[in-house]
């Protein structure tokens, strides 16, 4: 279908094309016509990147009688980002439709002034609820003559507490209006306004959710709670170019995160609701430029942000409604460039994986956090691309050349590079010299699907109850060399200079090797298998049959108690 079979003005049609829209999206050729016949309200379920701004804004312009200067029609949008941008657009597909008059209205900006505007008189109203509210309330925004309202985001208008107000425009609008709403998801109190205040509304379902996201790839890091921001750090690190949104779920999260990432010499700004309106409109402004490479935002905050190339969108924290996880995930991989969407989680937070995954219809990939080794690496090939790309200004440093190259002139040519690289590099290498490596949390096979009948290996460890070891310490030990990682622990038995260790055989010879490498009370360990594939021995191990809560807190108390004593 082509935006002259749907019946476009030609001034609008000459702007589309300019704007480079070759032909409709499936909104557009959904709802356009049914808006354009202007028999019937609608209930689209559409979300962001779907196209729904012209699928409206195209018959709303359209049909405006330019000899009036009454508001005909009125664009409800739950922020004042998303009322600048809905503006934005409108005017651009306007462009060649002479004195047509669209205004933003929303709260946080001068009332005067837009009350002032509204006197001139306008054509098309864009508004949030609560300022219109207050506009009607003084007599400036007058409505008895729009005929098309449209309710954009409407479920996130009702999540913002806009339903009072959203029903008190309502009804001051004629009811022979019809009524247009957006919605990414339909809640009860959706349904209820459909029918309050809509007449046998058609349901309009666009069933591509985002035109980006089959370019999107979905990356999990399923770490320990704690070694979350030192996650975040090394994914940016690892992708020195990145320019992407991290999503946090509450305003002082955002806050600290990018305090913290500012502090620790990162790109990144925080974008959320605590910020004024002109705090949140420079930041934005710098992110847009990318003059910021890393905006660490709230979902609400981030709603009017259009930005088309960003390369990462990370979750810090996953949402609860996989719903928002799409939204999220749908700003990466735009205008057909690949994307990146990458959730930080730790084991608790799985669950959310899976419904993201039966939402979304495809896996994310389980990866390992990236190594202080893998990061050095990248960033050092990143400066020597840079170097091969660099532009130089000969004109501007021509003048200084003589003098630097006399003064370098006894280094040679390897010795210089290495130089220069290690004054760009120094910074990475210290910082992750030391750095232990971050081990994903995992949840191994037979945990999930098998209780019983484990397969254990009997390992023998050089050290007894001479040395004052108990199997809690056996225990301990086993977590303390293999962080994060559940090894199943069957019979510990303990003797005098020495102790057998039954623990699953996947893991026996990685821990052979961890535990080869320490110390207890200064004598090297030493540890060796005795027999392997020994089942069902959990049953004749009372001391270590589960790892409840129960055996938890024996763990702990143990380790307090003894911590003096014992040192790995
Ligand atoms: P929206 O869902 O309204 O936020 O639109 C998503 C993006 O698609 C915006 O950047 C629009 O400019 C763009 N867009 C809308 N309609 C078309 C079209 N027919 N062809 C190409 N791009 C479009």
């Amino acid at each position: 279908m082509t935006f002259e079979e749907l019946n476009i003005s030609p001034s609008i049609l000459k702007a589309l094309y300019e704007l480079g829209f070759e032909q409709p999206m499936p909104v557009q050729e959904k709802v356009v016509p049914l808006l354009l016949e202007n028999t019937t309200d609608i209930v689209a379920l559409a979300q962001t990147g779907t196209g729904k701004t012209a699928a409206f804004g195209i018959p709303v312009i359209q049909q405006i009688d330019l000899e009036s200067r009454h508001p005909q029609a009125l664009i409800l949008a739950p922020t004042r980002e998303l009322c600048v941008q809905i503006t934005d657009d409108l005017q651009d597909y306007a462009k060649y439709v002479d004195n047509i008059h669209i205004l933003a209205v929303y709260g946080g900006a001068s009332i005067e002034q837009q009350i002032n505007a509204l006197k001139k008189g306008v054509h098309i109203i864009v508004a949030t609820p609560g300022r219109l509210c207050d506009l009607i309330n003084r007599k400036a925004a007058k409505l008895e003559h729009v005929s098309k309202v449209v309710l954009d985001e409407a479920d996130e208008m009702l999540n913002m507490g806009f339903v009072d107000s959203i029903n008190e425009i309502l009804a001051k609008v004629p009811e022979s209006r019809n009524t247009l709403l957006f919605s990414a998801t339909m809640p009860a109190e959706i349904a209820a306004i459909s029918k309050n205040y809509m007449k046998n509304p058609i349901e309009v379902a666009i069933g591509k959710k985002n035109v980006g996201a089959e370019h999107v790839k979905h990356i999990c890091y399923t770490v320990h709670a704690r070694d979350k921001y030192q996650t975040l750090k090394r994914i940016a690190d690892y992708h020195p170019n990145i320019y992407g949104i991290v999503f946090c779920r509450t305003r002082k999260e955002t806050q600290d995160i990018a305090d913290s990432l500012i502090r620790d010499g990162y790109n990144a700004d925080a974008l959320h609701g605590d910020l004024s309106q002109a705090q949140r409109d420079y930041v934005m402004q710098k992110f847009r430029n990318r003059n910021l490479q890393l905006l660490v935002a709230t979902d609400v905050a981030a709603r009017g942000l259009d930005v088309d190339n960003l390369t990462h969108v990370i979750n810090y924290n996953l949402p609860d409604d996989a719903e928002v996880y799409t939204h999220r995930s749908g700003r990466t991989g735009r205008a057909g460039k690949p994307g990146i969407s990458i959730a930080i989680i730790n084991l608790k937070e799985k669950h959310l994986i899976r419904r993201i995954e039966k939402m979304i219809n495809k896996n994310f990939e389980m990866a390992d956090v990236p190594t202080g080794r893998m990061i050095c690496e990248k960033q050092l090939f990143h400066l020597i691309d840079r170097t091969e790309k660099v532009e130089i200004d000969h004109a501007q440093i021509e003048s200084y050349l003589p003098s630097i190259y006399r003064k370098l002139e006894w280094i040679d040519k390897q010795e210089l590079i290495q130089r220069f690289v290690s004054l760009e590099f120094n910074r990475f290498l210290s910082y992750y010299r030391d750095a232990t490596d971050i081990v994903s949390q995992t949840v191994p096979e037979e945990r999930i699907a098998k209780k019983d009948g484990v397969k254990y290996t009997r390992l023998c460890i050089n050290i007894g109850r001479t040395d004052k070891m108990v199997p809690q310490h056996a225990i301990e030990m086993v977590n303390e060399v293999m962080p994060g990682v559940y090894v199943p622990i069957g019979r510990i038995e303990m003797l005098h200079t020495f102790s057998y260790i039954e623990v699953g055989t996947q893991y026996a010879e990685q821990l052979i090797r961890e535990l080869n490498r320490m110390a207890y009370h200064n004598r090297p360990l030493h540890a060796h298998i005795v027999e392997e594939n020994v089942t069902n021995s959990r049953r004749n191990s009372p001391k270590r049959n589960k790892r409840g809560d129960d055996q938890k807190a024996d763990f702990k108390k143990a380790r307090n108690g003894d911590r003096k004593k014992k040192r790995y």
